[in-house]
C-alpha cells in the first residue's frame, strides 16, 4: 500500500496519531538481503488497562479472566476466530484436564468443557470445532473484553524494559494499541520477540519438534472400525510399516496419532508429520503446508485400503493454520524444569497444577527414537493418579520488562516440561493466571515481577482455579 492510501484510511479512525518507527515489523530471525526502515504515523486505536496478542487457549482466557477483574481489555487475533491451535488448525481434542482425580484446569477450562459438551452437535469423543469457536467467541463477548480478529501484531514500540504499544495490522490499516501491560499468547511469542525478549528456541542444537496438518475426514463407519479393533480406538498406525513397503507412502512416518472419532462419520485427523519445520519462518511453514497438503492423498489412500471402516474415508477440510508444536520459549524469572517436574514440585506462587506427561515427538526416526519417545511418554514420566506439578507465576514474567507476560507455549520452561505443559488445559491455565495477574499489575501500577502473588491466588480461587496448596 503506498503511504498516501494508507494516510486515507487511517485519517478515518477516531484517534490520535503516533509515530511508529515500525522496524519491528518483521518477525523473521534471519534477513536475506539486507535491511530496509520506513515509518508511519499510525491512530492509536485502543488504550487499555491490559493488551493481549493472540486468542488461543491461552490468550482468551487470559482475556477472559482480565476483563472479569475489572480491566479495561483489548486482544488481537490475526485469525478469524479464538482458539489458536484447537480451532483454526483443527486439533482434534483437549489433552487430559485431570490428574484422574481432581480437575487441574478448573476456572477457564472448566467452563470450556461444561459449555463444549452442552454446545457440541456430535457424539465422539473429539472436538466439535463449530462449537468450540462458539463457546469461546460466547466467553469472550460475555466478559466484556474488546476484541479483533483478522488483526495481526507487527511491530512492539519498547524502551527501558517497558513496553509502550504493539502495533497492529487490521483490515482497516495499521494501528497501535496502547496498554498498561501486554500479554503476549501467540505462541511463537511474536511481541515479546519483536520487543527484544531473551528466550530459548528447541533443543540444544536448534531442533524442534515437528509440525502436523491436522484434518477433517468424512464418510467413516466408526462402527465398522470399533467392532473390528475394540482395542484400538486410535491411532491407527499399526500397518503404516507395510504400507510404506507396498509404496502407499513415499516417507516412513510410523508416529501416528491417528483419526478421532468426532461422530456422525465424522474423524478429526492428526495425522502426518512436517519435520524441520520453523513456525517462525513463513518460507518454512509454505513448504511444510505443501507438503502435508499433498502427503493427504496418501494419508486417504492408506486409510482406505488397510482399516476396517475407513474403506470410504475421505478428506473433507485440512487447518487452516499449520500445527506448530514448538518455538520459542522465553526466559522468565523462573524456568520450570524437568527437576521440578520429577519431583511434583510445589511452589509458594503456585498458579496452578497440571499432569499431562513428557510429550515430545521426534524430529526423526532414524533408529530407535519411537521406541524412546514411547519409553519416555509411557513410563518414565508417567504420572500415577492424583500427582501433579506446580506451576510458578514467575514462568509467566520475562526478565527485563516491567509490563509484559508470556503465557501458553511461548512460556518460561525447559524444553521438557514443555513438551508437557504446552498443550491446551496447561495454556488455559497459564492465560487465566497471567489476565489476573495483568489486571492486579495495571490496576496497582506495579511491575509485573512485584504483584502480590497471594492476591493473585485469592482471585484465581475466586474464578475457579484449582490451588490446592494456598492456605489462607
Ligand atoms: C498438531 C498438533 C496437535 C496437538 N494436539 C493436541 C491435543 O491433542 N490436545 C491438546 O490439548 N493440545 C494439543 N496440541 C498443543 C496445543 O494445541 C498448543 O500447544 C496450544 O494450542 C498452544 O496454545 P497457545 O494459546 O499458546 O497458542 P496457539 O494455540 O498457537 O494460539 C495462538 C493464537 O495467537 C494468534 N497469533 C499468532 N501470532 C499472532 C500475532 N502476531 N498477532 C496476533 N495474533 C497472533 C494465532 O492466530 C492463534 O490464534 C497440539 C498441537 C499441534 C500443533
Amino acid at each position: 500500500m503506498k503511504r498516501r492510501d494508507y494516510m486515507k484510511l487511517s485519517a478515518a479512525m477516531p484517534a490520535c496519531a503516533i509515530s511508529a518507527a515500525a522496524s519491528a515489523a518483521a518477525t523473521g530471525e534471519n534477513p536475506k538481503g539486507g535491511s530496509a526502515s520506513f515509518s508511519l504515523d499510525i491512530p492509536v486505536k485502543y488504550d487499555t488497562d491490559v493488551f493481549v496478542a493472540g486468542g488461543g487457549p491461552a490468550g482468551a482466557a487470559a482475556a477472559v479472566a482480565a476483563a472479569e477483574s475489572g480491566a479495561d481489555v483489548y486482544l488481537a487475533e490475526n485469525l478469524s476466530c479464538f482458539g489458536g491451535m484447537g480451532t483454526s488448525a483443527l486439533v482434534p481434542v483437549f489433552m487430559q484436564m485431570t490428574d484422574g482425580i481432581n480437575f487441574l484446569a478448573a476456572g477457564f477450562g472448566s467452563r470450556v468443557k461444561k459449555m463444549l459438551d452442552s454446545e457440541k452437535s456430535f457424539s465422539g469423543g473429539a472436538h466439535d470445532i463449530e462449537a468450540l469457536k462458539r463457546v469461546y467467541d460466547g466467553l469472550a463477548e460475555k466478559s466484556g473484553a474488546k476484541f479483533s480478529f483478522c488483526t495481526k501484531v507487527i511491530g512492539a514500540k519498547a524502551s527501558g524494559g517497558k513496553i509502550d504499544y504493539a502495533v497492529c495490522s487490521g483490515l482497516g490499516g495499521i494501528f497501535a494499541a496502547k496498554a498498561k501491560v501486554f500479554i503476549d499468547a501467540t505462541g511463537n511469542g511474536d511481541l515479546a520477540y519483536m520487543a527484544g525478549a531473551e528466550y530459548e528456541k528447541g533443543g540444544k542444537n536448534g531442533g524442534m519438534m515437528p509440525g502436523s496438518l491436522c484434518s477433517m475426514w468424512c464418510s467413516i463407519d466408526w462402527k465398522k472400525w470399533r467392532a473390528n479393533r475394540p482395542d484400538m480406538p486410535q491411532p491407527q498406525s499399526f500397518k503404516v510399516r507395510e504400507a510404506f513397503e507396498a509404496g502407499v507412502f513415499s516417507f516412513y512416518d510410523p508416529h501416528m496419532t491417528g483419526i478421532l472419532e468426532i461422530g456422525d462419520g465424522l474423524g478429526g485427523g492428526n495425522i502426518g508429520h512436517a519435520f524441520g519445520v520453523d513456525g517462525t519462518d513463513e518460507d518454512s511453514v509454505t513448504r511444510a503446508l505443501l507438503h502435508c497438503r499433498k502427503s493427504m492423498r496418501e494419508y486417504k489412500n492408506y486409510y482406505n485400503k488397510y482399516l476396517p471402516g475407513f474403506e470410504n474415508a475421505k478428506v473433507a477440510a485440512t487447518g487452516s493454520a499449520m500445527g506448530i508444536r514448538e518455538t520459542r520459549r522465553f526466559v522468565g524469572d523462573y524456568v520450570l524444569n524437568i527437576d521440578d517436574y520429577m519431583k511434583r514440585a510445589v511452589f509458594d506462587d503456585e498458579i496452578g497444577r497440571y499432569a499431562y506427561p513428557i510429550d515430545i515427538h521426534p524430529s526423526g526416526f532414524k533408529g530407535g527414537e519411537l521406541e524412546k519417545h514411547r519409553m519416555e511418554f509411557d513410563r518414565l514420566y508417567k504420572y500415577a493418579k492424583g500427582e501433579s506439578y506446580g506451576i510458578p507465576y514467575r514462568i509467566l514474567t520475562p526478565k527485563g520488562f516491567s509490563n509484559l507476560y508470556v503465557a501458553g507455549r511461548c512460556a518460561s520452561m525447559d524444553r521438557l516440561v514443555h513438551g508437557s505443559l504446552r498443550v491446551m488445559p496447561g495454556c488455559f491455565i497459564m492465560g487465566q493466571a497471567a489476565g489476573i495477574g495483568a489486571s492486579i499489575a495495571a490496576a496497582s501500577k506495579a511491575s509485573v515481577h512485584e504483584i502480590d502473588t497471594r492476591e493473585l491466588q485469592k482471585k484465581l480461587i475466586k474464578f475457579g482455579a484449582y490451588l490446592p496448596n494456598f492456605k489462607a
